[in-house]
């Protein structure tokens, strides 16, 4: 249960000002840096599968290889990364 900072009174989870003072309660939100992480290593994984499987189609584009190498690479970042968000949650 959080308690306002001003007012001292209870406030519920979704209150994002308190009901008796008004005070803008400060939501305990720090910044996860290995959660943030992994979205972004996410990201690029998506980017290197969809890159990976446009150039099995596109003559022009980026390496099949290097692509793929990418991909593998970036889903061997992506499994330590999440280990790591688990491991920081766990705490
Ligand atoms: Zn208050």
């Amino acid at each position: 249960m959080n308690r306002c900072l001003s007012c001292n009174s209870l406030l519920a989870k979704q209150d994002l000002v308190c009901g008796d003072c008004g005070y803008a309660v400060v939501v305990p939100n720090r910044l996860n840096i290995p959660r943030v992480l992994n979205t972004a290593l996410s990201v690029l994984f998506y980017v290197a599968l969809g890159m990976t499987i446009a150039s099995l189609f596109l003559t022009n584009g980026p390496s099949t290889t290097i692509c793929g190498i990418l991909t593998v690479s970036l889903l061997f970042v992506r499994r330590s990364a999440k280990d790591a968000v688990e491991k920081t949650s766990r705490q």
